[in-house]
């Protein structure tokens, strides 16, 4: 028997080209931390189909450097009291 595909497939139309779809892929993700490298394998990303543009899930990368932040630097700041939940840059 065939696994079915994920229940939820998304594309998005690719950014740099115009003509492929970005789709979801699991890449290893590199990233700097201070003098520290970072890898995360298994890392949610976007990958065009025709280009090869690479975009990391947007939501992982939150994810991750609130993970990463160290407790000093994890401080909010203010955010203002609009209805902007989770837009916060
Ligand atoms: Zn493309």
């Amino acid at each position: 028997m065939d696994t079915p595909p994920l229940p939820e497939t998304f594309e998005y139309p690719c950014p740099r080209c115009h003509a492929g779809v970005l789709k979801p892929r699991e890449l290893t993700y590199f990233t700097a931390l201070g003098d520290e490298l970072v890898v995360v394998p298994g890392f949610p990303a976007w990958v065009c189909d025709i280009c090869g543009y690479v975009e990391y899930d947007q939501r992982a990368l939150g994810w991750l450097y609130t993970l990463l932040s160290p407790p000093m630097q994890h401080r909010r700041r203010q955010s203002p009291p609009s209805s902007a939940a989770g837009l916060e840059k």
